[in-house]
């Protein structure tokens, strides 16, 4: 799809999608209705398998799509009757632990820098996804890689890359800064996705699906940030295009508890 088509497009899905928030803004309408209705002009039925909805839901959503997980649920919904972890499992809970902690220690000091609440808000949802995955690790008696780790520290390499790499870009303004934010939410997506192709864990899958969902609507949050803050419209740098669309074309998903019917936008 040619750029100038993609950014006009974009335009009209957002246009769209905050006419049909508004319009609906006092009815409890199922996210994936919506998001077929907003998206059914391009991709028709394709979106919804795109915007998978955890199997066991453990998030609470606020009024601003702040996804955090229900750490006392989630510790219901594990099974002890699964059998030992892949080695694969194992490593893959160990990233995802400090990608969490990434996406954390990313808005703790981007916050410092810009004092916009967003970061603020986005990073304590954070916390429970960092704690979610540590439940696992603990329930399956794992050394957790980010014990004693200050701020911006990380034992895998890749990802102290990526933090580092990421503060520097967030330094230069505001706008860098939200689409740090956004980039973030887009990486911690595929990765979950990646893993979600691999790990057949039940426990752990439950835990992805989350997380992900999680994702979908700091990404919504994120971009919509950046377009009010600085007019700009959010380019994905590394999703696909359809999907990336099908996720901001839509609105926020609710909790499976907690504010689950309050969908109060104003
Ligand atoms: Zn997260
Ligand atoms: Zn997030």
């Amino acid at each position: 799809m040619r750029k100038t088509t993609r950014i006009s497009s974009v335009v009209a899905i957002l246009t769209l999608a905050l006419t049909t928030a508004l319009a609906v803004s006092a009815i409890a309408v199922p996210p994936v209705a919506q998001a077929q209705t907003v998206a059914g002009n391009t991709q028709n039925s394709s979106s919804a398998a795109l915007l998978p909805a955890p199997s066991i839901d453990l998030t609470t959503v606020d009024d601003e799509g702040n996804t955090s997980i229900v750490l006392t649920d989630l510790q219901e919904s594990l099974s002890p009757a699964t059998g030992d972890l892949t080695d694969g499992e194992i490593a893959s809970l160990l990233y995802m632990r400090e990608e969490e902690k990434l996406a954390k220690d990313v808005y703790l000091t981007l916050y410092d820098q810009w004092g916009v609440r967003v970061f603020q808000n986005i990073a304590n949802s954070e916390q429970t996804h960092m704690d979610a995955v540590k439940s696992l690790l603990d329930f399956y008696r794992l050394e957790d890689p980010a014990a004693g780790s200050a701020v911006g520290e990380f034992a895998n390499a890749d990802l102290q890359a990526l933090y580092d790499q990421l503060i520097a870009q967030g330094a230069q303004s505001l706008g860098d800064a939200l689409k740090v934010g956004a980039a973030i939410e887009e990486i911690d997506i595929l990765d979950l996705e990646e893993n979600l192709a691999e790990v057949e864990s039940a426990n752990i899958r439950t835990v992805y699906e989350n997380l992900l969902k999680g994702s979908r609507n700091h990404l919504r949050s994120f971009t919509s940030t950046l377009s009010r803050q600085t007019g700009e419209v959010y380019e994905p740098q590394y999703m696909q295009d359809a999907a990336y669309q099908a996720i901001v074309g839509s609105t926020q998903e609710t909790g499976g508890r907690g504010n689950g019917g309050n969908r109060n936008r104003s």
